[in-house]
C-alpha cells in the first residue's frame, strides 16, 4: 500500500471505530480528495459538517470536492452556507475564499453582514471581549480565555491570545487522546512529537 492508503487506512479506522470524532471524519475526507476519492471524501466532510456545522473550512473542502464530481448546483448551495457561518463566525479566510469560488461560477457571493475591509471587527467576541479563534468552535460569546497559558513555550503563549479554555480542554482531554491511541504516536520520538504537534495545531486552527 502507498503511503497515503496507509493513511486513509488508519484514518477510516479512526472514524469507524469513533463515529462522532470530527477530527477522524475530516483529515478522512481530506485525504480521500487528495486521492482522488471525491464521492468518499464528501460523505466523509458531510459528517464532520453533522457533528460539527461552525467548522467552515469544511465547507470549503466540500464544495471544491462536489465541483470534482460536477456536481455544481450541490456545491453552490454549500458555498453559501459556507460562507454565512464563516461570515457570522469571522472566519475571514474561508469566507473570503468561499465568496471567490462563488465569483468564479458566476454567482454573487451573499453580502455578509460583516464583510468589512481592513481590520475586522467581526466574530462573537465573549466575557472580557475574547473571542476564539479555532475554526468549530461552539462558544462563541461564551468563549473564556485560559487562565495562563497552557505550556511555557511560544506555542502555548499562542494558544492563550488565539484559543479559548474549552476548545484546549477539548484537545486535552479528548481529541489528543484519540490521536496518540488511534495513530499509535510514540512521543518519545521526534517524530511522533511531530506529528502530535501537527495535529494540535491543525485541532485547533493554529497554522
Ligand atoms: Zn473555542
Amino acid at each position: 500500500m502507498s503511503q497515503l492508503q496507509d493513511r486513509i487506512a488508519q484514518f477510516r479506522k479512526m472514524a469507524n471505530d469513533d463515529p462522532e470524532n470530527e477530527l477522524g471524519h475530516y483529515r478522512l475526507g481530506q485525504l480521500l480528495a487528495e486521492a482522488g476519492e471525491h464521492e468518499q471524501a464528501v460523505q466523509s466532510f458531510r459528517r464532520t459538517l453533522e457533528l460539527s456545522p461552525h467548522f467552515s473550512k469544511v465547507y470549503h473542502l466540500l464544495a471544491q470536492a462536489l465541483l470534482r464530481l460536477d456536481r455544481r448546483d450541490e456545491a453552490i448551495q454549500v458555498l453559501r452556507e459556507g460562507f454565512r457561518v464563516a461570515d457570522e463566525r469571522g472566519d475571514r479566510m474561508p469566507r473570503d475564499e468561499m465568496g471567490r469560488m462563488l465569483t468564479e461560477l458566476g454567482e454573487t457571493p451573499p453580502q455578509g453582514a460583516k464583510l468589512s475591509v481592513g481590520v475586522s471587527t467581526s466574530g462573537a467576541a465573549g466575557e472580557g471581549g475574547f473571542r476564539c479563534q479555532r475554526p468549530g468552535c461552539m462558544w462563541g460569546a461564551r468563549a473564556r480565555q485560559l487562565p495562563k497559558p497552557p505550556m511555557s513555550d511560544e506555542i502555548g503563549q499562542r494558544i492563550q491570545e488565539t484559543v479559548c479554555a474549552d476548545c484546549w480542554n477539548e484537545w486535552l482531554k479528548n481529541y489528543s487522546i484519540k490521536v496518540i491511541n488511534e495513530l499509535r504516536l510514540d512521543l518519545s520520538t521526534d517524530h511522533g512529537q511531530a506529528e502530535y504537534d501537527r495535529y494540535m495545531r491543525e485541532f485547533l486552527g493554529l497554522d
